[in-house]
């Protein structure tokens, strides 16, 4: 190839920021001309590369900025050791389709069981599957609202959390919320309800909600729009915490979880 065309490719590739066709271009180029392949052949396994590169950044971006404090895997969730969970149900949520019909999900149970492992796998996986997600306990939503809040930034707070293709509010109930911060919080989920959906965790029964929330009204508006459409994984079983502490874990009564 005349070298300065060779050169104005790679100079023209940088400009308009094509990094993945420009690092392969020339390796790829002398093995695709001796297999014989035509240049659209050639021209297709370029762009295809850079696409698929761009999607793994984006992807890796996403879950950088997620709020996950470990990259916990649903491909790793013991599901022998917690047989309350319907496997079935799990399969449904990691196909997407609740993200695809905004349904909401609750994951109830006490410490330990996973809850806080399958909502950031849910987190994970709603991400490779192209959407954006965040995931964060609710006490750090509320003080992050709070402070907005303070600083006259609590719409723009706000319309941060709606956006999320997959909002992912963790630990609900370890710590009762005032009425302010129970006030933010049925802001959020109602700013969310019917545009994007949301995965929620708790400790608490549903029943409790009106007293993490200081205000059984406030709760069962939460609730109603939480439950209009959306799924429970009612987890009950033993801590995966203290497995390793028992000679032989006991697995407690079956619990239930379906569509509401
Ligand atoms: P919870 O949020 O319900 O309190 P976690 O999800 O934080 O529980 O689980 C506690 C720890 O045990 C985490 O490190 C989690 O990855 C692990 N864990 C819980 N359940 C399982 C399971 N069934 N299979 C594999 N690891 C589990
Ligand atoms: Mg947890």
């Amino acid at each position: 190839m005349d070298s300065l065309v060779h050169e104005r490719v790679h100079s023209n590739l940088a400009t308009l920021k094509l990094d993945t066709v420009e690092s392969i271009l020339d390796s790829y180029l002398e093995s695709a001309l001796s297999e014989g392949k035509s240049a659209i052949e050639i021209l297709d396994y370029l762009m295809v590369q850079e696409i698929n590169a761009r999607k793994a950044s984006i992807i890796e971006y996403r879950l950088m900025l997620s709020g996950i404090s470990a990259r916990k895997n649903l491909d790793d969730f013991d599901f022998t050791f917690q047989p309350s969970i319907d496997q079935n149900v799990i399969r449904d949520l990691r196909s997407l389709r609740f993200i695809h019909n905004c349904e909401n999900v609750v994951l109830l149970g006490p410490a330990g069981v996973g809850k806080t492992h399958i909502a950031i796998g849910l987190t994970v996986d709603a991400i490779n599957g192209g959407f954006s997600a965040y995931f964060t306990t609710a006490n750090a939503m509320i003080e992050k609202l709070k402070m907005a809040s303070n600083r006259d930034r609590l719409d723009r707070c706000l319309a941060g959390y709606a956006r999320y293709n997959l909002l992912v509010v963790d630990e609900i109930g370890y710590l009762p919320l005032d009425r302010k911060a129970a006030n933010l919080f049925f802001q959020v989920v109602s700013q969310r309800y019917e545009k994007n959906p949301t995965v929620f965790t708790s400790n608490k029964a549903f029943g409790d909600w009106g007293e993490i929330l200081s205000d059984s009204v406030l709760a069962s508006a939460v609730l109603d729009r939480i439950l209009h459409h959306g799924t429970v994984v009612n987890i009950k079983g033993e801590s995966y915490r203290l497995k390793k502490r028992r000679m032989s874990p006991q697995q407690s009564s079956a619990g239930g979880q379906g569509k509401v």
